[in-house]
């Protein structure tokens, strides 16, 4: 007899299905996020260069050498992190990172406590590895974290927080403050921490990103994961380094050698230059993201929208009951790509029985007359549903 297949009740990702609603009604996708740039073609040409000249065969299992020294002078350089090579390794993609981690750290029955909403990997990934979730779910419009709420979630067979700061889908940096409260925390539990920073370098106002394993306590708990597609705005690569301290990275290499093994050479040699840019590009970087997020939430609250704030990331949330708009998200979502020309992403998607909910996510690393145009369309439909 055939066995049941295993993700049978998970439905199709809600990006992939916005992005293909996009696709079928030829609207503006503000629900993925993606850059509309094709990306720096410094990195393009130099992966394109690699390909034609450089080695095309499998890469180390933990990746070029070279690229795991400049993922560590990086962080040294921007983040006056401490990090060696050795400390560092190259995975596919952040989410194969964040598999890699679970599949090495989680254990059947295992508590591991995420924060809601949560971005759609982490629930199945820990669920697959026979850990069991505790949802912390963190409300709008600040998404505080609380003490009691994380020491209420935990339990005597908790082990890990998967943590996701800047946080996707809530466009939140946590506060200096709200770490110390999870690093209290996580020391007094004697919890492991696998810290999904991918959004680092998209800061959209002056806050420093704060590396939780910077916190006093924590670099000896915390497997940290950071994303070249989310530097360089080259999503499709999927190029995703893991740091942490030799004990909790060897673990998590040897369940990578089991994932992809390895990740394609010209990518990774490509990526080496980019991380040895200047400081100056990645605030460049943030600075524009931050005029993108600006004109899009003019525009919206123009049109009647109330926005919520965005600290980082490449996204801005709106609040449709504070807009007077009585539709759920979902609804409003499904409604807007059909009829009105834009895909957003309903946030209620990220929050298991999140039911409706009233937070649409919307993505502004567009051009400006692709952000104006799909503000003039959602303020179409926002009077059409207002009057409803
Ligand atoms: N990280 C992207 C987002 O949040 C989506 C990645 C994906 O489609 N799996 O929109």
């Amino acid at each position: 007899m055939k066995p049941s297949p295993v993700f049978a009740d998970a439905p199709v990702t809600i990006f992939e299905k916005m992005s293909g609603l996009a696709r079928e009604y030829g609207a503006i996708n503000l629900g993925q996020g993606f850059p509309e740039d094709p990306g720096p073609l410094a990195l393009r040409e130099r992966a394109a260069e690699a390909a034609i000249h450089g080695w095309n065969q499998y890469a180390p299992s933990r990746g070029l050498p070279e690229l795991r020294q400049a993922v560590a002078d990086h962080y040294n350089r921007m983040q006056s992190t401490a990090l060696t090579a050795q400390e560092v390794i190259i995975t596919s993609g952040a989410t194969e990172a964040i598999a890699a981690s679970v599949a090495a750290w989680v254990n059947p029955g295992d508590e591991v406590l995420i924060f809601e909403p949560a971005y759609d990997a982490y629930r199945p990934l820990i669920e697959r590895a026979g850990g069991v979730v505790k949802s912390v779910v963190l409300k709008p419009p600040h998404w505080d974290l609380h003490q009691e709420a994380l020491i209420a979630a935990i339990g005597p067979r908790t082990r890990a927080v998967l943590f996701n700061n800047p946080m996707n889908p809530a466009a939140k940096m946590f506060t200096a403050e709200e770490l110390a409260t999870l690093a209290r925390v996580c020391i007094a539990n004697d919890l492991l921490v696998i810290s999904d920073e991918v959004w680092e370098h998209v800061r959209l106002g002056d806050r420093r990103h704060l590396p939780l394993a910077l916190v006093d306590g924590m670099s000896e708990r915390t497997i940290k994961i950071g994303s070249a597609g989310k530097m360089f705005g080259l999503t499709g690569w999927k190029v995703g380094f893991v740091c942490a301290p030799q004990d909790l990275i060897d673990p998590v290499a040897r369940a990578h050698q089991f994932l992809t093994f390895a990740t394609p050479p010209l990518l990774q040699t490509a990526v080496c230059e980019g991380l040895g840019w200047d400081a100056s590009w990645f605030e460049a970087m943030g600075r524009d993201m931050g005029n993108r997020y600006a004109l899009l939430r003019h525009s919206l609250e123009a049109e009647g929208f109330r926005c919520l704030d965005s600290d980082g990331t490449y996204f801005l949330n709106v609040d449709l009951a504070a807009s007077g708009i009585g539709l759920g998200d979902a609804a409003f979502c499904e409604l807007c790509v059909r009829e009105h020309g834009v895909a957003a992403i309903p946030v209620s998607a990220f929050i298991q029985g999140g039911g409706q909910g009233s937070i649409i996510r919307l993505c502004f690393a567009k051009p400006d007359d692709v952000l104006l145009e799909a503000a003039g369309r959602l303020g179409r439909a926002r009077k059409i549903f207002t009057k409803r």
